[in-house]
């Protein structure tokens, strides 16, 4: 648009003009041809239920691979991507990603759920569901497969639409969790008023279960306030036996983590046969 061009020009005759300006310029500039060719992948970090050790649902986390910077993590270009706007042309790539993958396990018989990031800028589109559920249609996608997560700022943004659509998603079958709990300034108020199924501890808070041989008094009292509201719990993060042990104690549902397993490409997972048992994971440490 002409004011995205504006910015740019400014930009780019700005003589503070630094290193990351100008990569960040570029960025941007490349952010739609990076779409007509294709250059964003998924991967996908294994979930796993706690009490069965089997992997009942995947992550999906968006990558670009770019031909020249290389293989770029979403830290770097989602947050320019929500400032330009074009989070939400990048949030239906992914999510047409997510309904071709899911199409391919259903070819295979594969019984898992995918989980997508949905960012706030999505979310404030009043047709974003009635959208979402036509792509589910087109791939021939169950509802159930798909879980969508969100941010508590995606509510507090855009609270009218917002709800509207993911109590419309939910109603046709789809499962919301709220990501990165206990990150920022969430309160618990928020967990009743939105329509959730479950509900991620933010990684930082499962960092603390390493420090000590205790529980951590948070987190435990954060698992048994959840499923008290109907919620299941996630634990994202998780790197140490210990901190595995701790949650298992503490009742935590799910888990998810560089223990298990990073996240893999759609090659890797489809070399993993069973698909289920955790103890099969092809990046187990
Ligand atoms: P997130 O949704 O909280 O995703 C979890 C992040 O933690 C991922 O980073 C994952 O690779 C990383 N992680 C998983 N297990 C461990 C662990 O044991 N230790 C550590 N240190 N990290 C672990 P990633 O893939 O770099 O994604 C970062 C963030 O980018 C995501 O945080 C999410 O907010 C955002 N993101 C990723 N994909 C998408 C997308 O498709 N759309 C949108 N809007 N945001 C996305
Ligand atoms: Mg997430
Ligand atoms: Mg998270
Ligand atoms: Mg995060």
């Amino acid at each position: 648009s002409a004011k995205q061009a504006g910015r740019g020009q400014y930009r780019f005759f700005d003589p503070s003009l630094n290193k990351v300006d100008i990569e960040e310029f570029s960025l941007e500039q490349a952010f739609g041809q990076a779409l007509k060719e294709r250059q964003f992948v998924l991967h996908y970090q294994p979930q796993i239920r706690l009490d069965s050790m089997r992997v009942e649902g995947y992550e999906a986390l968006v990558r670009w691979q770019h031909p020249e910077f290389g293989l770029l993590y979403p830290d770097r270009f989602i947050p320019l991507a929500e400032r330009s706007g074009f989070i939400v042309a990048l949030g239906w790539e992914v999510l047409r990603l997510a309904c071709e993958e899911l199409a391919r396990w259903n070819a295979l018989g594969v019984q898992a759920w995918l989980a997508v990031n949905v960012s706030p800028l999505q979310l404030r589109h009043a047709d974003f569901s009635y959208r979402l559920l036509q792509e589910l249609q087109r791939y021939g996608i169950r509802e159930n497969s798909l879980e969508l997560e969100i941010t508590e700022t995606a509510v507090l943004d855009y609270e009218g639409q917002a709800i509207d659509n993911l109590t419309r998603l939910r109603a046709a079958g789809l499962s919301i969790s709220l990501d990165d709990f206990g990150q920022g300034y969430a309160g618990f108020s928020h967990l009743q008023a939105l329509p959730l199924n479950r509900l991620k501890i933010d990684r930082t808070m499962i960092a603390q279960l390493s420090n000590s041989h205790d529980d951590s008094p948070i987190v435990t009292s954060t698992i048994i306030l959840a499923k008290r509201l109907g919620l299941e719990v996630v634990a994202e993060g998780v790197e140490t036996r210990e901190q595995l042990v701790c949650l298992r104690l503490a009742g935590c549902d799910l888990a998810q983590g560089y223990h298990f397993s990073r996240p893999l490409t759609s090659a890797q997972l489809r070399e993993y046969a069973p698909f289920s048992n955790a103890a099969e994971l092809p990046c187990e440490p």
